[in-house]
């Protein structure tokens, strides 16, 4: 059913066309508009691994920050939250949600995986290839009912596009991260992240993009050259502020990633995709709607309808600020599958 609601998820009238089975009279789409957006990092370290602060003083960076949920996620680490929850937490402003970076290597290759979510810790299970060690390590955070997202693919240029598109039972690949050393631009043979992305959603894979932190030091804030938080994050749409709300959301792509661009308002359907930027000061907007031929349309401004007839494939929106900022939209699938 859930996937059954996927090209209308993000929207507040939905496909009015869309069945659920067994009620074939009523509409496929929730009421969501009572939902609310969440804004939350998916990636930060402690000194339980290699970070520089405390659990306690990671989770309170977010919550003074104005986030709502975070995700303490150590290397081969599961943090325990529950005194963090009990400190921290408060119903329906900010929630702890338990994780893990499953980190392995294949011969010289950094791989890593986080699993949100999970009931257990992970132990990185290792493989025959990097797609091996890859696949291994997303079944053991889906065994541990986890969700699992693929980090960081051009650190050490571990993970190829192919890689990529051999991989199964994911949803979530990190387009943006923000460590100084992770190269999501690209370089060389390597396409950048979000190119990465595209030639999974051209092939019709159902993945979305994710912008995290990876956020390791807490006390350096001058420090460019230090993994800092503050750096990107989603924006997701949930019917309450709990783990299997938010996870259920993050995987029918039911959210929007941010380098610094906000959204005031985002509906879209097979039909069209209408945008809205919060405005921040003097700054300007460029707007560009995307699909499987490249990008299609730009609109400068802070808002925009974008009409999908005859776009091909999938469509989905990537905004920037005239300072460089960015925000993602989710894609839209246009081949008539669930
Ligand atoms: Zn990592
Ligand atoms: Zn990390």
């Amino acid at each position: 059913m859930r996937r059954a609601c996927v090209l209308s998820a993000v929207a507040g009238v939905g496909l009015g066309v869309m069945t659920l089975a067994g009620a074939a009279a009523q509409p496929a789409v929730p009421d969501r508009t009572s939902w609310h957006w969440y804004k939350g990092n998916t990636h930060a370290h402690t000194i339980e691994s290699d970070g520089d602060s405390t659990p306690e003083e990671v989770a309170r960076w977010y919550r003074d920050q104005g986030y709502q949920f975070l995700v303490l996620s150590d290397h081969n680490v599961l943090v325990n939250i529950a005194a963090l929850t009990a400190a921290f937490a408060v119903p329906e402003q900010f929630l702890l949600v338990p994780g893990e970076e499953v980190t392995d290597t294949f011969e010289t290759k950094p791989l890593h995986v986080n699993g949100l979510n999970v009931t257990r810790r992970v132990e990185p299970r290792h493989g025959t290839s990097v797609l091996d060690t890859l696949q291994r390590n997303v079944d053991a955070i889906r065994d541990a009912r986890g969700v699992p997202h693929v980090n960081h693919p051009n650190f050490g240029w571990a993970i190829t596009p192919a890689d990529l598109a051999g991989l199964e039972r994911y949803r979530l690949l990190e387009i943006f991260n923000g460590h100084p050393l992770v190269n999501n631009l690209g370089g060389g043979d390597a396409p950048g992240t979000e190119a990465m992305w595209d030639s999974l959603l051209r092939a019709g894979r159902r993945v979305y993009g994710i912008a995290v932190d990876d956020a390791h030091y807490f006390k350096r804030p001058w420090d460019k050259a230090a993994p800092r938080p503050g750096q990107g994050w989603v924006v997701v749409r949930a019917p309450r502020l709990d783990p299997a709300a938010l996870m259920a959301s993050l995987e029918a792509g039911e959210f929007y990633a941010s380098t610094g661009v906000e959204l005031d308002d985002y509906q879209a359907d097979a039909a069209g995709i209408s945008v809205r930027v919060r405005v921040a000061g003097q700054t300007r907007y460029r707007l560009t709607l995307i699909d499987a031929t490249g990008e299609v349309e730009t609109t400068d401004g802070p808002a925009a309808h974008f009409t999908l007839t005859g776009r091909r494939g999938f469509a989905r929106v990537r905004l920037q600020d005239s300072n460089g900022a960015l925000a993602w939209t989710q894609p839209i699938f246009l081949d008539g599958r669930p």
